[in-house]
């Protein structure tokens, strides 16, 4: 056996070595926490509980790591969600029925003030895909084909405290 297949056969063993480790996730976080119980790296969206529980522990030695493992933030969130069914990201198409206009735009709900949306006229893909970024303070205007984006925002927690 030449070297050179016995590193594609160590690589290979590495990623089967990785996949098991997946498997074994909840156990082997709570054994990795036990020996650093400064954050707990959530294992389910329902343990998320601020940034710090979305850093992922990175590989075990010697293997691969899996995108479980070093995923950290926003990415480790969505991932967190996948594996339990659920989208994060609403990555449904906009309306493209029509173009928006200043008095009739088309609404984008936004959980932020701004949000990115790719415009390709309408019907869609009349155009090759123009960004753009609506805010709440500004709508946002298309290059191409002069469709009018506005955010509308959901589910903006509403501060009580200023009376
Ligand atoms: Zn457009």
């Amino acid at each position: 056996m030449s070297s050179l297949s016995f590193a594609s056969l160590f690589a290979l063993r590495s990623r089967l070595i990785a996949r098991q480790t997946v498997r074994s996730f909840t156990t082997r976080s709570a054994l990795f926490n036990a020996a650093k119980p400064t954050y707990k790296t959530a294992a389910s969206l329902e343990e998320v509980n601020g940034s710090e529980t979305l850093i992922g522990q990175g590989a075990k030695e010697g293997t691969f790591p899996t995108d479980l493992e070093q995923a950290t933030g926003l990415e480790r969130l969505e991932l967190l969600a996948k594996l339990q069914g659920v989208e994060l990201f609403d990555t449904k198409p906009l309306d493209s029925s029509r173009i928006g206009t200043i008095a009739d735009p088309i609404l984008v709900e936004s959980y932020d003030d701004y949000r990115y949306v790719g415009c390709t006229g309408s019907p869609a893909d009349s155009h090759a895909v123009e960004w753009l970024k609506p805010t709440v303070d500004q709508v946002a205007r298309c290059w191409e084909c002069g469709s009018v984006y506005k955010i509308n925002p959901v589910g903006v927690p509403q501060d009580d405290h200023h009376h």
